[in-house]
């Protein structure tokens, strides 16, 4: 039986499902170039490059219009509020700049975290209020995406039934406002790498996360087909004493995906999480080798690990600028290559794609 209040038209609904595939093509993947001011801050700070508008358009400047041949490995970049409404040197809007390759826009819109009170530093995400409005506005600007990051973690009390059902519930809901809006959510429930906890803790933890998002998600009638999912990867946490090999990464994540993820979703595109530029790459590939039948498409939204490189050769300096963009699409390859199990490192990789990225507590 037809549902009696249908949440969307067969028009919205093939609209959104159409935007999911572009971005999740075979070998594409996503750029999140949507750090906001402070996060953005925090890397110029490393590079010695002052933290002002000019300066953050110059550098997402250099990632749109690296080698067009990134539209092959990029299928959607995420943007902050700000770089929406930015401009090239020649003065074209950088939505156009992406659009006119054929890259899906994307655009956050959370409003960070805010601590749940009586929890061992627990928290949800904000940014509900408002949000069908802004949702409406960025949707007319050129947007076809959203991103919204809810963030776990794992301690001996964490992560504890309050986040996990808090967190789910504000990504259904968030993702019901996006699909109303004609926008494709992202749905990201980050557990982070913080703790010494070991693969198989990280795969159960996963497995509950991922089992109430979809619970949720189902029951604020979202439209599976239309959305893409943005987890973590399996993977013991930062100061665990035991090492995992990318085979062992690819088997938990696959494992723990296969059992809470439906097929109707499009896609999985991870996000790096303070992996190094190479491991990234390394496990994503071997996610995609992996004997498991995989129902979805299996691909990365990375920020740091497709940035690092680009972000080290440029150091703010004009003449850098050929050299940031080479590394740049030099990660973009490698990580389209990886979302169809074809990378073959070359034994050679430097040392700065071998560098960790982890930040303890992250933010974005
Ligand atoms: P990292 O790939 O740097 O973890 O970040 C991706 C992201 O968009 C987090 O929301």
């Amino acid at each position: 039986m037809a549902p009696v209040f249908p949440a969307l038209t067969a028009e919205q609904k093939k609209e959104l499902s159409e935007i999911a595939q572009r971005i999740v093509a075979p070998g594409k993947g996503i750029l999140a170039a949507d750090e906001s001011v402070g996060t953005m801050g925090s890397r110029l700070k490393r590079i010695n490059v002052e933290n002002i508008e000019e300066n953050r358009r110059l550098y997402r400047e250099l990632l749109f219009t690296a080698d067009p041949s990134i539209k092959d490995s990029i299928g959607g970049v995420i943007l902050f509020h700000e770089t929406l409404y930015q401009k090239s040197r020649d003065g074209v809007l950088f939505p156009k700049i992406l659009k006119d390759l054929g890259i899906v826009v994307g655009i956050k819109v959370d409003k960070g975290t805010a601590p749940l009170a009586g929890t061992d530093g627990e928290t949800t995400t904000q940014g509900l209020d408002g949000l069908a409005e802004r949702c409406a506005q960025y949707k007319k600007d050129g947007a076809d995406f959203a991103k919204w990051r809810c963030v776990l973690k794992i301690s001996d009390s964490a992560p504890s039934s309050l986040a996990i059902y808090e967190n789910a519930n504000v990504l259904a809901r968030y993702a019901s406002i996006c699909q109303q809006n004609g926008l494709v959510p992202i749905v990201e429930p980050e557990i982070l790498s913080d703790g010494s906890h070991d693969l198989q803790r990280c795969q159960y933890e996963t497995e509950k996360v991922l089992s109430a998002v979809y619970a949720a998600l189902i029951q604020h009638h979202v439209y599976l087909e239309g959305t893409l999912l943005k987890p973590n990867m399996v993977t013991g946490g930062q100061s665990c004493s035991q090492k995992y090999t990318p085979q062992d990464v690819a088997m938990a994540t696959v494992t723990a995906l296969r059992r809470t993820v439906p097929p109707a979703v499009p896609g999985i595109c991870f996000l790096s999480g303070g992996q190094s530029e190479e491991e990234a790459s390394l496990n994503l590939n071997a996610m995609n080798c992996c004997s498991l039948n995989r129902p979805w498409r299996v691909s990365f939204s990375y920020g740091r690990a497709l940035q690092a490189s680009a972000l080290s050769a440029w150091v703010g300096k004009s003449e850098n600028e050929k050299a940031a963009q080479e590394a740049f699409v030099k990660r973009a390859k490698i990580n389209g290559l990886a979302t169809l199990g074809k990378y073959v490192p070359s034994g050679s990789s430097d040392s700065a794609s071998s560098q960790s990225l982890f930040q303890p507590s992250y933010t974005y």
